[in-house]
């Protein structure tokens, strides 16, 4: 067991189905969450994607879901929240180095209910570019709110992540928010639902970025995937 097991009944862990996670890698993505992320390219089309080189983890998420915070909370600094300050940043694929290791990459949030169709189509073109063509991506952490499940709004990124074949893992958000019987509920039709996905990862991750619940976890799997990972 990895000591997460308040409350949560069933999903007694930090990841269902719960498994037990080792002290060492616990603490090799720990070590690498730590250090610098240091802000290196920001794409608004396909032409200004910054070369391949580090191994990639992507976020992604509609807006609001909690992307920032998690993020923050995985690195332990302010990094997206000062990005997303900057006019324009949100809507265009921002590239973090973590410790010349992992690249860190925030895909712009959808699901705004006011946007232009022009703008959900440069969203879709550009995003659709990036996990068609990007050989360096290993990982999507597609941010779904504990609260809601996934959603309608999701799926056509959950469609184009099984078309390009780009693995993908869902990482359920502000789970301080719901009772642990409703969060049992949601993690079941999280589940059920990715059986029929093929790219996308069995495991479910449960977080808080308030509470920093599913942090070490999750720091933990993408520590994994870095160029000094398995
Ligand atoms: P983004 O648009 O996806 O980057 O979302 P933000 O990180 O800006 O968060 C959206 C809202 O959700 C903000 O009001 C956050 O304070 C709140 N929020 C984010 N993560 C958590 C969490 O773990 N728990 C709670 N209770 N609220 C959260």
């Amino acid at each position: 067991m990895n000591g997460r097991a308040e409350g949560l009944g069933r999903t007694a862990s930090a990841i269902f189905p719960p498994r037990s996670v080792d002290p060492d890698q616990t603490e090799a993505g720990r070590r690498l969450f730590a250090r610098e992320a240091r802000f290196v390219a920001g794409a608004a089309e396909p032409a200004m994607l910054p070369a391949e080189g580090l191994p990639e983890i992507a976020f992604a998420g509609r807006s609001n879901v909690g992307k920032s915070s998690l993020v923050n909370a995985l690195t332990g600094r302010r990094m997206l929240a000062r990005t997303s300050g900057t006019p324009g940043r949100t809507r265009q694929i921002n590239f973090f180095d973590l410790g010349e290791q992992l690249m860190l990459v925030d895909l712009p949030g959808y699901g705004y209910a006011d946007a232009p169709k022009t703008a959900i189509e440069a969203w879709t073109g550009l995003v659709r570019h990036y996990l068609r063509t990007r050989a360096a991506l290993r990982r999507v952490c597609l941010l779904v709110d504990s609260r809601h499940g996934i959603k309608e709004i999701d799926r056509p990124l959950m469609a184009m992540l099984d078309a390009a074949g780009v693995s993908y893992q869902i990482v359920l958000t502000k789970i301080d928010k719901v009772a642990s019987a409703d969060l049992a509920r949601v993690v079941d039709r999280v589940a059920a639902e990715l059986a029929a996905h093929s790219a996308a990862h069995v495991e479910v991750y449960l977080t808080s970025a308030v509470e920093r619940r599913g942090i070490a976890e999750l720091q933990e799997t993408l520590g994994a995937l870095a160029s000094s990972g398995a």
